[in-house]
């Protein structure tokens, strides 16, 4: 017999169909616990084992040709040894496998531990996964949430706190864009005497009245264009651009709903300019205009609108 199969790490033995002992290696002889081989296979076998043996073993072998996983007890000085046989028909002989079973249940108790270590690596992966959903739906959460607020803040920096219509700052942001766009027609529009009032009722009765202000030009205008409240008391309203006709009649419409109004804290009215913007005109250029028409509605006597020129 090879070397490698005398020193094989199990019992290794050939039987004829007599059950006589061909061949038996070193690990069989170590197994079994004797130093000379036996002549018949049922030497090595405790008794109930060689009954077992004779009563399966020949019936198996001739029907399937094969032996598997026989649970036998090899007899052995120190106490009999429980062994699992495999055997396979060669040539008309039987070559029998044997594996100690403390060995066998070691090998399963290994496979078994590495089966329940690989089911808790899949189940610490499984949560961690399922923690990371949860970490990417609260990132995506507050993802939004800073969109939300985002947006807000930018909003609010273009939007006068007192009246919540846009404010000096929206009006150099978008108006460069929208007069390179097209021209347009811009209303500034200042109140008069304002001063009186703060000082005849107080600043937050001057408040009360900005807001009241605001509201009324902003529902005057409704989509026609938009409000912006520039200064302490200018307000400046966009229109796209139309005839000269059109824009007097809208300022002179502002004008009057001001005079004829019942505001809260007496009479008010409002000096008006109106500046017409041109192809590649600049915002300060067009505000310029407007100023110097409403200086003019100033000077002559307040309560009216002046067409503004660029010359
Ligand atoms: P004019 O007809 O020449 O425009 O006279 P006026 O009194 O309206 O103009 P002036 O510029 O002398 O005064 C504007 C006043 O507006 C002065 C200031 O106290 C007041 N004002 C500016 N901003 C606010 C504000 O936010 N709230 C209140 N209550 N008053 C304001
Ligand atoms: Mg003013
Ligand atoms: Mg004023």
């Amino acid at each position: 017999m090879d070397e490698q199969l005398e020193l094989a790490p199990v019992g290794y033995v050939v039987i004829d169909q007599d059950l006589r002992i061909l061949e038996i290696n070193k690990m069989m002889m170590k197994i079994a616990g004797i130093e000379n081989a036996p002549i018949y296979m049922h030497e090595l076998l405790t008794i109930s084992s060689q009954i077992y043996f004779q009563t399966y073993f020949i019936p198996t072998i001739i029907t399937h040709g094969a032996v598997s996983e026989m649970v036998l007890k090899l007899k052995n000085p120190s106490g009999a040894v429980p062994v699992l046989m495999n055997t396979k028909k060669s040539n008309g002989f039987f070559e029998c496998a044997f594996m100690q079973m403390p060995m066998r249940s070691e090998y399963e108790n290994e496979l078994l531990n590495a089966k329940r270590e690989a089911e808790r690596i899949s189940q610490a992966t499984k949560e961690a996964n399922q923690k990371l959903i949860l970490l990417l739906n609260k990132v995506e959460f507050k993802q939004a949430e800073l969109n939300v607020l985002n947006s807000r803040l930018q909003e609010l920096t273009v939007t006068d706190v007192l009246t919540n219509l846009k404010n000096r700052r929206y009006l150099e942001e978008f108006l460069p864009g929208m007069m390179d766009k097209g021209t347009l027609t811009l209303l500034l529009i200042d109140i008069d005497f304002f001063k009186k009032i703060n000082d005849a009722f107080g600043h937050h009765a001057g408040d009360i009245v900005l807001q009241e202000f605001a509201r009324l030009l902003d529902s005057l205008i409704g989509d026609a264009g938009f409000v912006a409240r520039i200064g302490g008391e200018e307000f400046v309203v966009v229109l796209p651009e139309i005839s000269q006709s059109e824009t007097e009649e809208i300022a002179e419409e502002i004008r009057k709903s001001i005079e004829v109004k019942d505001w809260s804290y007496g009479q008010m009215t409002v000096s008006i300019g109106i500046a017409k913007s041109a192809k590649g005109m600049q915002l300060s250029n067009l505000l310029k205009i407007a100023d110097v028409a409403l200086y003019n509605s100033k000077n002559e006597g307040r309560n009216r609108v002046t067409v503004g020129s660029s010359s």
